[in-house]
């Protein structure tokens, strides 16, 4: 088939508004974030509906054309690059939140949801939805399931596959799959929808999900921790538990270097400790009952590892703005790398009790592969999920090759 004759059909499908082929249009679904890779497709097409998404899907699958399915393009491997010949299809008219019960606590939504949005939809019921991540404001909940994202609050609710009580998929071959079920206990077969969770997009193309809601958090405390390594930060994670138990919803490592990154380069970021520490926790409790004694406990928490040696310091929000704050410096670690050079980063997870041997063995085997690299590990410790990054030697020209090559400028 000439790519004219596709374009007609994809056209006579979607409409012209949902197939872009100009250079200016395709730039943004070609270029990814870091400008670390960079599709070569010629067409884009956006499908309003499900029934879009299965005809273009068939259209393709009928004359062996690829396709690479979108969201918002936040996942930062190359996933949803999609190269010469192949279509990517965006999710990113599939926008529609078909149903919000507050009672069932469930919310049904459109592969193209931005989860910024499914929390606001949930926030509105009075319910919580508990996937949170830097990329929220852009990604888009069928990218969330795609890649089984986990985010900040893995520790209390799960990863994205924990929150899903249903799904409604594009197969290869144009059927669409209806998985679109609510049932808290379904224990009918085989559980087919887990399969397309964290698939990549590999076995189908997920357009729409109900999701679970919890209740909202009516009370949170929240503490920035200086520790000196990340063996006590561990050690304080098991006293926090102890103490508060299910209440302990966030525990975040950073380093030193990872909190300058942020300073250094994002606006508004706020060191609260007046001293330098090698490591930090941002500890957080939340509860769902308005008079939780969060703080006295996080007080008793921190107290406790005072004495222990496992605190250096620490600052505890006296307000929602300070909280903020703390998070604030905890996201914009990742935009801070980015004004660091090149970047390898990695994803990892290790049992918890594992971080402190895992940093230490991997430090030492990356600096002994690559001199002056800097290490920068951050990320979930209450769910040994460490974002194990390493940035470029300081003042060296940006690489462009070798170990820490590939990531070009922005615009390059
Ligand atoms: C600042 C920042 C912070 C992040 N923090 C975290 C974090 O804490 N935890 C974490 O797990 N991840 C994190 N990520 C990565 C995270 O996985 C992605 O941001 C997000 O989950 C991907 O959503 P997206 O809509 O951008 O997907 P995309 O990047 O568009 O796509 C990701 C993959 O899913 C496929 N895909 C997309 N939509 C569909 C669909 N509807 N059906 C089938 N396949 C589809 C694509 O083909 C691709 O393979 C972060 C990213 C950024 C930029």
């Amino acid at each position: 088939m000439t790519d004219a004759a596709l374009l007609d059909a994809l056209i006579a499908v979607t409409g012209p508004q949902g197939v872009l082929r100009s250079e200016a249009d395709l730039e943004p679904y070609l270029k990814e974030w870091r400008g670390k890779y960079r599709g070569t497709a010629g067409i884009v097409v956006r499908p309003a509906s499900t029934a879009e998404v299965a005809a273009v899907v068939k259209l393709c699958a009928e004359r062996g054309i690829g396709i690479v399915p979108q969201g918002g393009n936040t996942g930062l491997c190359g996933g949803a690059v999609a190269e010469a010949g192949q279509v990517l299809l965006s999710t990113d008219r599939l926008t529609r939140i078909r149903e919000v019960d507050a009672e069932g606590d469930h919310i049904t939504v459109e592969a193209g949801v931005i989860l910024a949005q499914v929390q606001t939809a949930a926030e509105a019921a009075d319910r919580l939805f508990p996937l949170s991540l830097g990329a929220e404001g852009s990604c888009r909940i069928g990218g969330n399931l795609s890649t089984n994202a986990g985010g900040t609050a893995v520790l209390r609710y799960g990863n994205t596959r924990d929150l899903v009580l249903g799904l409604e998929v594009v197969l290869p071959d144009g059927r669409v799959w209806d998985g679109l079920r609510a049932l808290r206990k379904d224990n009918t077969g085989y559980d087919l929808k887990q399969l397309f969770i964290g698939a990549e997009g590999t076995l189908g193309v997920i357009t729409a999900a109900v999701l679970k809601l919890f209740p909202r958090p009516r009370s949170v405390a929240a503490a920035l921790v200086a520790v000196p390594d990340p063996a006590a930060a561990v050690a304080l994670f098991g006293r926090a538990r102890a103490e508060a138990g299910g209440s302990v919803t966030g525990v975040e490592l950073m380093p030193r270097l990872a909190v300058d990154f942020a300073l250094r380069h994002v606006a508004g970021t706020v060191d609260p400790l007046s001293e330098r520490h090698p490591w930090y926790v941002l500890l957080e409790l939340s509860s769902p009952a308005a008079d939780a004694p969060l703080a006295e406990q996080l007080e008793m928490i921190l107290a406790g590892g005072f004495e222990a040696g496992l605190v250096a310091d620490a600052a505890i929000a006296s307000s929602e703005a300070q909280r903020k704050a703390f998070w604030h410096l905890r996201e914009a670690i990742v935009e801070g790398q980015r004004f660091e050079g090149g970047a390898i980063k990695h994803d990892i997870a290790v049992p918890v009790a594992k971080v402190p041997e895992f940093l230490e063995r991997a430090t030492a085997a990356v600096e002994a592969a690559i001199p002056g690299v800097r290490v920068v590990p951050f990320g979930h410790l209450g769910d040994g999920n460490i974002h194990f990054n390493l940035n470029q030697p300081e003042r060296r020209p940006r690489c462009l090759h070798g170990p820490l090559g590939g990531d070009r400028p922005p615009g390059a």
